[in-house]
């Protein structure tokens, strides 16, 4: 949609600068008549910058770019995904879990994590997972200028390779946030944008019951579920609850006739229906 790359930041700049112009005008009593033009002015940029923010941290939307939420399939699959990984001993036990049901997922990886777990790197990848790129510090892209973008996403990835011999082709971005340069930069390296289409919140450990609960209601033919084995790169938060809740919706989908598939599975299913 936006053919110049501008910063999210850059843009919400030039909005404020809109927004107080129109302010000072109306204030000055200039552009009253016929009708307040400073007074539109502000509301319209009030208006657009809170809807670019919004494009921004929201996962279901393409208006920076095109991301993949959810898969448009007639096929009973779902694809489970992890973040902030590898966190020891949360993914052995989820990687327990999904041998035990013999379960493919995907693992959004951060780089500072994968460095201080190679084992649990090899085996995520050895046991048939697809790995994905969750940049190397876990930061906030949209803070970051765009050398820190390309450097936070080349190291994740070099770091994965070394480890596991292929560099990833999918990347999330941290919290999903992405902008114009962000998405020029993924699509650089020929990276997939992936978001979700199921969240629970997990992060917040409300309680395995309600993380079970606020993503079985919500998944239907083609989900892409956000779960959480890791927290960041600080790995303090206790990710038991995630883990427990992974073996109780995998438990209960299966029982639905759903299908577990990897990220790269399900956007292959994309064209089933069309
Ligand atoms: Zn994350």
């Amino acid at each position: 949609m936006f053919d110049i790359k501008i910063r999210l930041i850059s843009m919400l700049g030039l909005l404020t600068f809109i927004v107080l112009g129109g302010l000072i005008l109306d204030y000055r009593k200039m552009l009253r008549r016929p009708k307040r033009i400073g007074i539109g002015m502000a509301v319209l940029g009030i208006a657009i910058g809170v809807f670019l923010t919004l494009c921004a941290v929201l996962p279901d939307n393409n208006v920076f770019g095109k991301v993949f939420v959810e898969s448009e399939t007639s096929r009973k699959v779902v694809a489970l995904t992890f973040d902030d990984g590898p966190y020891s001993p949360y993914t052995e036990q989820l990687l327990d879990i999904l041998k035990e049901y013999n379960v493919p997922a995907t693992f959004f990886l951060v780089g500072e994590n994968v460095q201080k777990n190679p084992e649990l790197v090899r085996r995520i990848a050895y046991e048939g997972h697809q790995l994905g790129n969750h940049t190397y510090h876990h930061v906030d892209l949209l803070k970051s200028d765009k050398k820190t973008i390309a450097e936070e996403v080349d190291h994740t990835s070099k770091v994965i390779a070394a480890i596991t011999g292929t560099a990833p082709h999918v990347v999330r971005p941290p919290h999903g946030f992405r902008d114009p340069v962000v998405m020029e930069i993924m699509a650089e390296r020929s990276l997939k944008v992936v978001e979700w289409s199921v969240m629970s919140r997990d992060w917040t450990n409300p309680g395995v019951e309600v993380i079970v609960d606020r993503t079985v209601k919500k998944v239907k033919n083609g989900s892409i579920i956000l779960l959480h084995d890791g927290d960041g790169t600080a790995s303090e938060a206790p990710r038991i609850q995630s883990v427990e809740a992974a073996r109780r919706i995998i438990q209960t989908l299966m029982a639905q006739g759903y299908q577990f598939v990897t990220v790269d599975e399900i956007l292959n299913k994309t064209e089933d229906i069309k």
